[in-house]
């Protein structure tokens, strides 16, 4: 079968990319290995974590703070393999989306390993069976898989990978987590809500070290505070050991000295690799970087094989699923002769912790390693009558503005509904708003977005009318 684009992987970039492709009135199959489509993100990643950490939000509300609402319950409890069925329930849902909207556009799929033969042709193997399809073009949309430790084999039954933390059917007494990146505090955060004593360990000084370091030191408290979660920073962890159900962790703490952790599970979240293999690269003469074997691509998403793109986690940039979908977008734009563009500075990160954590553009210590004048904005939750409603005061709301055109350079926040709220900063980015513009937008009231007026309003002079 002749194709004008085969797509290989299902995950956010490979399916958006290809719906994108047959909208643009492309010939499009796409290749998934697995049995269901949408990838790391539909089936190992964003739902199914997204939907554990509702379940678990709601027992954690219920055990602490429905009474102070004048909400009494008896016999609490978790049921676990519960949870964890109406977790498997969701991802079934999307991922049973995908098929109908494949169908829908008239994309062919393919289950099995694609690799190339060459930059046309593709071989698709299942179960020792093999057949080719040829195209015009091909998308690389084939994602990561989580970073092993060389000295810390995971065996998936107690030294675990986020994969199979999303089933433990029992709530553990002690958790620890390796790496206190937004994978390992989401997972880690399922587990402490549900009384499970969690323990970060993580090599560097500050939690979601690539954020605002006003949002680290803010969650960590928070998390500290109301979740019991405890944190080792600066310790190195050096291997772990399992014996019966326990884990032992050792590491080298910040003076040096060894230390150990006894835990029932040990996750090892400490990033994600992109992930190549079987795809016969070497076949069509594209090499890896050496450092998280990532395909290099020019501006366009072109490999250098002209005709060969690729996108999503398995090249540069966060490895998230929205940015992959905008990259499955702009291939397939390109490949239709049109002039799409992606904005890598305004890509939002998010943290589905509670309080949730989010950000775009600029962070305070960017601006000030590049010499940028600006000026900051503040506005803490605990004086948003919103937030005092909902029991949600911790937190804040920080606006980055450039000192002398007044544009916002950057937005990071920690709060309730952050995740969604941040898409009000993206978009006045987007558009180059100033502070004043947010500032002078009105707000619905009262509302949590009103946190982002007044910090835009504190960035403009000073001017917050709540602090
Ligand atoms: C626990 C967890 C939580 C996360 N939460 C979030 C979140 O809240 N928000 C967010 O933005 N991101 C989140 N992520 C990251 C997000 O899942 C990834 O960034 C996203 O899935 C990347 O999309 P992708 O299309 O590049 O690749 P993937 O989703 O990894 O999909 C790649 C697909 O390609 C298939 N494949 C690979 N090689 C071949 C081959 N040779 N032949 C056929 N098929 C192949 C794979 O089987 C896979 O299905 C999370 C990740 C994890 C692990």
């Amino acid at each position: 079968m002749q194709y004008d684009v085969v797509v290989i992987g299902s995950g956010p970039g490979g399916y958006v990319g290809a719906i994108r492709c047959a909208q643009l009135g492309l010939k499009t199959a796409v290749i998934e290995k697995y049995k269901t489509f949408g990838g790391t993100c539909l089936n190992v990643g964003c739902i199914p974590s997204k939907a554990l950490l509702d379940s678990s939000e709601h027992f954690h509300n219920a055990a602490h703070t429905f009474k102070t609402h004048g909400i009494n319950l008896k016999d609490l409890a978790v049921d676990m393999p519960q949870m964890i069925a109406r977790k498997d329930d969701v991802v079934a849902q999307n991922t049973a989306g995908i098929q109908y909207l494949f169908k829908k556009n008239k994309i062919d799929s393919f289950e099995g390993v694609g690799s190339f033969v060459d930059k046309n042709t593709i071989k698709i193997t299942k179960d020792g069976k093999s057949e080719t399809i040829t195209a015009k073009h091909v998308v690389i949309a084939s994602g990561s898989k989580p970073t092993a430790l060389p000295f810390l084999p995971i065996d998936k039954k107690r030294i675990i990978t986020s994969t199979e933390a999303l089933n433990i059917t029992e709530v553990p007494k002690q958790m620890i987590v390796i790496g206190g990146g937004v994978i390992g505090l989401e997972l880690g955060s399922v587990y402490a809500r549900l009384g499970t004593k969690v323990s970060v360990i993580e090599f560097m000084p500050s939690i979601i070290g690539t954020m605002d370091a006003g949002l680290g030191k803010e969650l960590q408290r928070v998390l500290k505070k109301s979740l019991g979660m405890e944190f080792f920073m600066g310790h190195k962890v050096t291997g772990a050991t399992t014996k019966g159900k326990k884990v032992t962790v050792t590491a080298t703490n910040a003076k040096g000295e060894e230390v150990s952790f006894d835990a029932d599970y040990c996750i090892v979240a400490v990033g994600r690799t992109a992930y190549t293999e079987g795809l016969g690269l070497e076949n069509i003469g594209i090499k890896t970087e050496e450092r998280g074997n990532k395909i290099p691509v020019n501006e366009h998403l072109e490999t250098a094989v002209p005709g060969v793109y690729a996108i999503g986690d398995v090249i540069k940039g966060a490895m998230l699923a929205h940015k992959a979908e905008d990259e499955g977008i702009y291939v397939a734009e390109r490949i239709a002769g049109q002039k799409p563009h992606i904005n890598y500075n305004l890509i939002p990160g998010v943290v589905y912790t509670w309080p949730e954590v989010a950000s775009v553009g600029y962070t305070e210590e960017q601006l000030k390693a590049q010499g940028v004048q600006y000026k900051a904005g503040s506005f803490p939750f605990k004086a948003s009558g919103r937030a005092k409603a909902s029991m949600d005061t911790d937190g804040f709301v920080k606006v980055l503005a450039d000192a002398k055109t007044d544009e916002i350079l950057g937005v990071h926040m920690i709060g309730p509904r952050a995740a969604d709220m941040i898409a009000e900063a993206v978009v006045a980015m987007e558009f180059r708003a100033s502070a004043e513009d947010i500032a002078r937008i009105c707000h619905a009231h009262p509302t949590y977005t009103e946190a982002l007026k007044e910090a835009a309003m504190a960035a403009t002079e000073n001017r917050a009318i709540h602090i």
